[in-house]
């Protein structure tokens, strides 16, 4: 028997109630039983029944004025929120990802990738159903021109991000959340957090609530900051550059003298009675390679000096070292150290700017050069070892046997003008912290190596892109 619940039925079965009772009681009397006790059982039931139907009514009017409160705090919440909220009506996009899930369709990503068109059918298949204050005030529209329109123009410029959100939606996810780009109504781009909640019985969330918040201004000082950091950086490579001012001109010197030594040769093969053409192309050969090496030299100088906007290229971390090693050649030989690179077997990638890495590999190659010659050690010895910390981090260390680091400088190595030198500036390091922090990374330092000098250390992510075959790095640069 189907349960007595609605207010309709509770009458009907007053009224019905009343009525057997009434044609009982009628029987009765004729029957010769007692009629008033009967029609008294027939009342009383009946007005239970009605007390019953009347207190279902103020029940239901309680309800429903909870209801009409509740849907008016949430009204209230969603105009007034200092937040950019739009509500989607996605039940059209439900329809489609219930054809697909039935068609077998397990994972959108796949199916994107074979069906790129499917991307602007979801975009078409969202409409907006309404906008709060802060969102007509950031997108534009004005508040009642939201009903209904699609959202394809705002993806415009991060469709990459829509996708993800699509197939966050339908693993069933009810959240989703990224930093992104969007159009607003006049075409102008603004960047924000996009979040979006799905609302809704499960896997049948038809009404999707998208919050935006500007992010323009946070991102703005990041930029200035990294711009600052940039500028600070060139400064110390500039000044790096001077240390080395030496080192260069010898290494740029080599190649030049071996231009004019065979220069020389090849016209005395020349200025003989009969010429040597054999002769005479081997020097010319030679002065090539010898021209190329110095302007090597002179790129790898201009790309110290230059002032330029950080890169994030996909980079072979120890390539990186082995071009710093260049540099510092012949500073080191002339301070009479030893420099042994250990690459990483696993060649590690790394995403970042390659003159940046480069200054950090230098710097601490040159501290730790001129702290063995402060000590006026005799065995004075680099090593530079790069190893997997684990699967997304590599680790680069650079040893030194010189004195190592007093206990009491240790809290200070990073901080700004920190410097036990005579001529130095103590923002070598800090420098070098902002890069590596930069870069996603740490840095650190311990008072003593394995080698019984100082030890110092970074970190840094390690970039997706699948790791190269070993190319021939060399040990000891
Ligand atoms: P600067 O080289 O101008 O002093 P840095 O910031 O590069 O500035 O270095 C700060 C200080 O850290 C140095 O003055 C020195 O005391 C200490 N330091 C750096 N590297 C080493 C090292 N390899 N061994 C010992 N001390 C070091």
């Amino acid at each position: 028997m189907r349960p007595i619940q609605t207010i309709r039925d509770r009458i009907l079965l007053w009224a019905w109630g009343s009525l057997v009772l009434t044609l009982l009681s009628f029987g009765c009397s004729l029957l010769g039983d007692n009629f008033t006790t009967i029609a008294f059982a027939a009342f009383l039931a009946s007005s239970l029944t009605l007390v019953g139907a009347i207190m279902d009514i103020t029940a239901l009017k309680r309800a429903h004025v909870e209801l009409e409160r509740s849907e008016q705090r949430y009204r209230h919440l969603f105009t007034r929120m200092p937040i950019a909220l739009r509500q989607l009506d996605a039940s059209r996009l439900l329809v489609l990802f219930r054809k697909l899930k039935a068609e077998g369709v397990k994972d959108l990503g796949p199916y994107f990738d074979s069906h790129p068109e499917f991307l602007r059918t979801c975009m078409d298949a969202l409409s907006f159903e309404e906008a709060n204050e802060r969102a007509v005030q950031m997108f534009g529209g004005g508040p009642n021109g939201y009903v209904g329109r699609a959202m394809a123009d705002t993806w415009r410029e991060r469709p990459d991000t829509f996708r993800r959100a699509m197939e966050s939606r339908y693993r069933g996810e009810t959240n989703f959340e990224e930093e992104t780009r969007m159009v607003t109504w006049d075409g102008r781009i603004v960047d924000v957090l996009f979040t979006t909640a799905r609302v809704g019985p499960i896997n049948d969330l038809e009404i999707s609530l998208v919050g935006t918040i500007d992010i323009s201004p946070r991102l703005r000082a990041q930029q200035e900051l990294q711009r600052v950091q940039a500028e600070f950086a060139h400064a110390a490579r500039v000044s790096m550059l001077g240390e080395l001012t030496a080192s260069i001109a010898h290494e740029v010197n080599q190649p030049l003298a071996a231009i004019a030594t065979n220069g020389a040769a090849g016209l005395r093969w020349l200025n003989r009675p009969v010429p040597d053409i054999g002769e005479i192309r081997k020097t010319i050969e030679n002065i090539v390679v010898d021209t190329q090496r110095a302007a090597r030299i002179v790129a790898r100088v201009r790309g110290m000096a230059s002032r330029k906007v950080p890169e994030h290229a996909s980079l072979c971390f120890d390539e990186i070292v082995r071009e710093a090693l260049l540099f510092l050649r012949h500073e080191l030989e002339s301070r009479g150290v030893a420099i042994l690179h250990r690459p990483c077997p696993a060649t590690p990638q790394v995403v970042g700017d390659r003159t940046q890495l480069q200054q950090i590999i230098v710097n601490l190659a040159i501290n730790a050069a001129q702290a063995m010659t402060q000590a006026a050690h005799d065995d004075r010895r680099i090593v530079i070892s790069t190893v997997a910390q684990d699967a997304s981090t590599l680790c680069c260390s650079v040893e030194d046997n010189g004195p190592g680091i007093a206990a009491e400088h240790a809290g200070r190595l990073f901080e700004s003008f920190f410097t036990t030198k005579e001529s130095g500036m103590g923002m070598g390091l800090p420098i070098c912290r902002s890069i590596v922090e930069a870069h996603g990374g740490r840095i650190g330092a311990e008072c003593s190596a394995a080698h019984g000098g100082a030890r110092f250390w970074f970190t840094l992510p390690k970039s997706v892109a699948a790791e190269s075959p070993r190319p021939d790095l060399g040990v000891g640069a």
